[in-house]
């Protein structure tokens, strides 16, 4: 039943948002992203850094970043090419039915992380996601929990509306997450663990922050994945 409402509801998004490649210049129509425009981005491979999962030649190591409590970091590819087109229109521009191919996309990258308990979206401050109309990290974590089969638990809230991160520096993206996220009520997290979910990886002070957030609630491991950095 769960798998015939969910034809269904891929149908009713077909509908509304046919699918168009997301590569830039191309846009060809009736897939989400077409072979040629999937082959011109590197993804993230072996070898490559255990910790933080940068692969020689794709993008240099970003272990000198990640704070204590954040464990390993995956990212399925550098934020270029085609995934630089599809995640704005999908985060800004109310294309959310790409979540479906965004992630199977992310759900790849869980494979070399090790057990896990359960998926934790990064939250979005209420009125942002209002505004917005849902929380990308959160359509992503379920779209990968469906796959997966892991739960997906939204174990965190924001607890300050930040501003953007987008154009800040590094040191003002760190200062401007300090203590924004919290642990959300009547949701245990202890001895669990946990993948963080989110779109990008830039400075990698919000996944901080998160991680840091869980492990103070007594998480027994915190990794993350994102679709690019
Ligand atoms: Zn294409
Ligand atoms: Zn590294």
């Amino acid at each position: 039943m769960r798998r015939l409402l969910a034809i269904a509801a891929g149908s009713v998004a077909d509908a509304v948002y046919p699918p168009r490649c997301a590569g830039p210049r191309c846009g060809r129509r009736g897939t989400w992203l077409c072979p040629a425009c999937d082959a011109a981005l590197p993804r993230f491979a072996p070898p490559w850094c255990a910790r933080c999962g940068a692969s020689e030649g794709v993008a240099p190591c970003r272990c000198a970043d990640l704070p204590p409590a954040l464990r390993r970091v995956r990212s399925a590819a550098p934020y270029d090419g085609w995934l630089r087109e599809a995640i704005p229109v999908f985060k800004y521009h109310d294309e959310w039915a790409r979540a479906g191919h965004l992630g199977e996309v992310l759900a790849t990258t869980l494979d070399t992380l090790g057990p896990t308990d359960a998926l934790v979206p990064v939250p979005l401050h209420p009125r942002r996601e209002r505004r917005r109309g849902y929380n990308q990290a959160t359509l992503l974590a379920r779209r990968v929990g469906d796959l997966t089969g892991l739960p997906v638990t939204e174990a965190l809230r924001r607890l300050r509306d930040t501003p953007q991160q987008v154009g800040l520096e590094a040191t003002a993206r760190r200062t401007n997450v300090v203590g924004a996220f919290g642990p959300r009520e009547g949701v245990s997290v202890a001895g669990l663990r946990l993948v963080l979910v989110d779109d990008v990886l830039t400075t990698s002070a919000t996944l901080g922050a998160c991680a840091e957030a869980l492990a103070t609630a007594g998480a027994a491991e915190v990794n993350a994945v994102t679709l690019a950095r």
